[in-house]
């Protein structure tokens, strides 16, 4: 009997870590393609990789520091409450939610404000005043809908704005996954219109 109690236990510990190990496989495939994908837009390595204190996975050029890590959070924090006020139930955990921070390729806009900025690929921008010649200069973007990634700038300082970029690229994120048509008439900011988009 105990015999058999001690097999059983060996068969159920063998199925955990089957299953555990599968899991592990499936998620590092997936970061795989997300990885590729940030790599692709940005034309960044990212080899570190970290988790906010509530669990957003972010993927780095470099280690980020424990405030930028708080100010992800926030970001998704302020996003999440804003969501919930407008019935939203969808993807409101920190975990949901995977971050790229990139090498920033502008520091400061225009009007020479600090502002870190990465540039993408035109894409739908492409001819449109923001169009700086095959690139744009942008807070964030998003990289996947499934699971829910984007990019930002890695910030040395005005960690509010960190917040707000969280904020404003996770909206898209938000929209698509619980309100597709407000998602499609907001996707493209080039016809107009701005964040933030919840009130
Ligand atoms: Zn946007």
């Amino acid at each position: 009997m105990n015999k058999l109690k001690f097999l059983l236990q060996i068969v159920f510990v063998l199925a955990v870590s089957l299953v555990i190990f599968q899991n592990a496989e499936a998620q590092s495939r997936v970061d795989r393609i997300l990885i590729n994908e940030a790599e692709r837009i940005t034309g960044d390595d990212f080899p570190v990789y970290a988790e906010t204190p509530k669990g957003v996975r972010v993927f780095g050029v470099n280690q980020p520091n424990s405030k930028m890590l708080n100010a992800i959070d926030q970001g998704f924090t302020d996003l999440f409450a804003v969501a919930r006020k407008n019935k939203y139930s969808k993807r409101l955990n920190h975990s949901d939610y995977t971050i790229f921070i990139a090498r920033a390729d502008r520091t400061k806009d225009s009007n020479k404000q600090y502002s870190p900025d990465i540039a993408v690929p035109s894409g739908q921008y492409a001819g449109s005043v923001y169009d700086k010649g095959g690139f744009i200069y942008a807070a964030g973007m998003v990289l996947a809908y499934k699971p829910c990634a984007f990019v930002i700038a890695e910030h040395t300082k005005d960690l509010q704005r960190v917040s707000n970029v969280v904020r404003y690229e996770g909206e898209h994120l938000i929209l698509y996954h619980n309100d597709r048509s407000r998602y499609n008439k907001t996707a493209d900011h080039s016809t107009g219109g701005g964040h933030p988009i919840l009130q």
